[in-house]
């Protein structure tokens, strides 16, 4: 449209009040940290530390080591497996106001035998960003380095303490195409290498993988008989992931 000099100038219009400008809303960091060794913390992983408004920690005394490491001075808050259902809630809301929030477990990539199943599915909900910062995951890293098949794996966490259960789990297990991956602490060790022999047989190939990215790393692969073997004619101190071939797999 042209105006000349002549042209009365045009009464304004009602300008309808503009709505609050919306809060930018922010996003929920998933951040993998190591499971043993700080050289597995990546730049992408420490930059989020550093950088988030806040940070969950499952033990706030456990991540304060590396948040130190990285020279985070980013708040902090508790999400452990007694309170997770709880806050849940208010890590989302957090997230809405437009904060930057990191999620971390005391080792390991959250939600997985871990705490933030929860935080991650109420923040889905609702429709905010969730996004990951991979890095080390015990049972993924077992898998990578065992030497069993890896097109098709289960992970099953840790298994229920009861020798009946373990047992029951086993023989339903026994012609499960997949890699079966367990997680295992050095108190059942034994006891479960045991049941595999006994429930699977001793030629039934497993991997034993202890103490991963560490200094005593030990990873041992072959027939159960012969891993147990292994295992227990040396030091069982520390963290182990169990792994279990589809039935008839020859290493
Ligand atoms: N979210 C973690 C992860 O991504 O690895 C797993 C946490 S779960 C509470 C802890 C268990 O993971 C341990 O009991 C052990 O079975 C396994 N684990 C963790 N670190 C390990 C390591 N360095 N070597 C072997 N197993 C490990």
């Amino acid at each position: 449209m042209s105006m000349s000099q002549t042209d009365p100038v045009p009464a304004p219009e009602a300008v309808p009040e503009a709505p609050p400008a919306p809060v930018p809303a922010g996003k929920l960091l998933v951040v993998a940290t190591p499971i043993g060794n700080l050289g597995d913390l990546s730049p992408r992983a420490a930059e989020a530390l550093k950088t988030a408004d806040v940070v969950i920690c499952e033990d706030t005394r456990t991540s304060r080591f590396l948040l130190d490491r990285v020279g985070s001075r980013s708040a902090v808050a508790s999400c452990h497996e007694h309170n997770e259902g709880e806050v849940a809630g208010r890590i989302a809301d957090l997230v809405a106001s437009g904060k930057t929030v990191a999620l971390v477990t005391d080792a390991g990539t959250p939600a997985i035998s871990d705490p933030g199943f929860r935080v991650t599915r109420e923040c889905r909900k609702r429709g905010l960003t969730v996004s990951p910062i991979p890095g080390p995951c015990s049972a993924v890293v077992a898998l990578s380095a065992s030497g069993l098949p890896s097109d098709c794996f289960l992970f099953v966490g840790f298994l229920a303490p009861k020798t009946n259960a373990r047992r029951a789990f086993l023989e339903k297990h026994r012609e499960t195409e997949a890699t079966v991956i367990i997680l295992e602490s050095c108190h059942r060790i034994d006891k479960f290498l045991d049941e595999i022999v006994e429930v699977l047989g001793p030629d039934r190939v497993i991997c034993s993988a202890r103490e991963l990215t560490k200094l005593h790393e030990s990873i041992h692969t072959g027939p159960a008989g012969e891993v147990r073997a292994k295992v227990m004619g040396g030091s069982v101190k520390g963290e182990f992931v169990v792994l279990i071939a589809k039935a008839g797999f020859v290493l």
